[in-house]
């Protein structure tokens, strides 16, 4: 772990999707620096194994149930957080899925509306909810993907919800400013359990380390510092950008 500063003492981070991988290493970073986190996923056992690790770690966290797509859950991750620790400073927007290597053509509806609604819908519904309580000064992330420049065959129709949040970033930012920042983190490649598939075997691994410059995968931490970057003050005057955090895997200019 990189060493940390205290950039979110008293400051409240809610983060979905977070009991492990990505979204629980930027509640473990913003938790480091100091805030108070707010950490959740569909499954209360995750949830408590979480929260133990966290507050081993000296951090202060709350843990709920949330599947992202549930709205009764949503509204409850935001009324628990305001009731516990009376405002918000901080919203991660995580949660993902990728629910077929299906060609866009062969995809079936329900698989179409199921990404719409996780990858991009309930960001904008925890926010509708999250908003009334964001403070002067607060900051939402969005979580894309390298894939949002590039879609690759297998997983194109997720790249293609991950290139909607590019286009939401701006959009919010100009919504929800000047009192809030909204930006976005691309990671590249993660050997969490989400990118399995890509990172399992040691061939595939290699061969992906290989299309980066710095000749590894991604981080779980390299996430994180980038996300609290964003979310931090030091970012202050950054909004409606998107930071690709890929080791130099191709995307944009
Ligand atoms: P991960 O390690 O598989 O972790 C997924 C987390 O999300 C778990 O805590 C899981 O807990 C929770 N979760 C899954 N579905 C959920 C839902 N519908 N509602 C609420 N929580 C849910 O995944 P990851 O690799 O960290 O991915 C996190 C984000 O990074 C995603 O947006 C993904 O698209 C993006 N990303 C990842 C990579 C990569 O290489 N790993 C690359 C680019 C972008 P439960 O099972 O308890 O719900």
């Amino acid at each position: 772990m990189a060493n940390t500063g205290k950039r979110f003492q008293g400051k409240v981070a809610i983060v979905t999707a977070s009991t492990q991988g990505i979204g629980f290493g930027i509640a473990e970073r913003l938790g480091l620096e100091g805030a108070s986190v707010v950490i959740s996923s569909r499954r209360q056992k995750n949830v408590d194994e979480a929260v133990e690790k966290l507050k081993a770690r000296g951090i202060e966290a709350l843990g709920l149930v949330c599947h992202v797509s549930n709205a009764q859950h949503r509204k409850s991750l935001v009324e628990k957080t305001v009731q516990k620790y009376g405002k918000i400073d901080v919203v991660v927007s995580n949660a993902a899925a990728n629910p077929s290597v299906d060609p866009i053509l062969e995809t079936k509806e329900s698989v179409l509306d199921k990404l719409w609604e996780i990858n991009v819908k309930a960001s904008i519904l925890l926010l509708q909810d999250a908003a009334p309580h964001l403070q002067k000064g607060s900051s939402v992330i969005l979580i894309s993907s390298m894939a949002a420049y590039q879609p690759q065959a297998s997983m194109a129709m997720y790249g293609v919800t991950k290139t909607a949040l590019l286009g939401l970033t701006k959009a919010l930012a100009a919504e929800m400013g000047p009192d809030t920042r909204v930006n976005c983190v691309a990671p590249g490649i993660v050997p969490t359990h989400f990118a399995d598939f890509i990172t399992r075997t040691e061939e595939i691994r290699k061969a992906t380390e290989e299309k980066t410059l710095l000749n590894r995968l991604g981080t779980t931490e390299d996430m994180a510092a980038a996300t609290a970057f964003l979310a931090s003050d030091d970012a202050s005057y950054i909004t409606g950008e998107t930071l690709v955090v890929a080791g130099g895997i191709p995307s944009r200019l």
